[in-house]
């Protein structure tokens, strides 16, 4: 049962089947839930009732979900994954932009939901500190950001500094989804933004030299239209 100690997930979203759903499995795992279905009182639940976590339809009747990550940004890091129907790449882009933490494409199960909602909620209560620990591990690959050294099976592999930069802005960013235009303007720089390819060649080399098999990988993910993600749970 829920109780008062349970995280409360905000879920802004006006398609009631989609509500019906939301609110039944979350329930069952025991959070608390609180409900709206526009931008205007999503708003308004978010600073009255201060949730854990908000679940955000992008389409919302009285206008679009990100104005109100937008305007959440402006005083709060408050874990926000955003809901949104397949196809709609570029909406997701611009919601990640924006500072959305995450997303999840339409139709969804409630495996994916859970997973998706315990990997936010991991990162954002990660204890201070912990996030500037150099060590790494995934798995068979291991490695210290600080000595820029990384192995797999105990074996030292040699990556070239742009291909090390890239793997380590990645284990920063664990579990966390990073589009194209963030990986090119951290890693290359600011007058790369045109340069999508660069990143999928890199990708490849990292998939060649740490993944066991490269062209099933277990890590380094793609997540199509959109980006990359490094997953740490396997
Ligand atoms: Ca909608």
């Amino acid at each position: 049962m829920a109780n008062s100690s349970a995280p409360l997930v905000a879920i802004i979203e006006d398609e009631a089947a989609i509500q019906k759903f939301l609110q039944a499995s979350l329930q069952a795992e025991s959070f608390r839930i609180a409900q709206a279905s526009t931008v205007k009182e999503g708003l308004r639940l978010i600073t009255q009732s201060h949730p854990t976590l908000v679940l955000l339809d992008l389409g919302l009747p009285d206008g679009d979900g990100i104005e109100l990550i937008k305007a959440v940004r402006g005083w709060s890091t408050l874990p926000i994954i955003v809901l949104s129907a397949r196809g709609e790449e570029q909406s997701k882009i611009d919601a990640l932009d924006a500072g959305a933490d995450d997303y999840l494409t339409k139709p969804f199960s409630v495996g994916e939901l859970l997973a998706r909602i315990r990997s936010t909620l991991r990162r954002s209560t990660r204890p201070p500190g912990e996030n500037e620990d150099h060590t790494f591990q995934l798995g068979s690959i291991h490695g210290d950001l600080a000595k820029r050294q990384v192995f797999v099976d105990q074996q030292e592999v040699k990556l070239t500094k742009l291909e090390f930069d890239l793997l380590a802005l990645l284990v920063r960013n664990r579990d966390r989804v990073l589009t194209h235009q963030y990986l090119l303007k951290e890693v290359w720089g600011p007058g790369s933004a045109n340069e999508a390819h660069y990143v999928r060649v890199f990708m490849a080399n990292l998939r060649k030299k740490l993944e066991k098999d490269p062209s099933r990988p277990k890590y380094f993910i793609t997540e199509q239209g959109i980006g990359y993600r490094l997953r740490s749970q396997n």
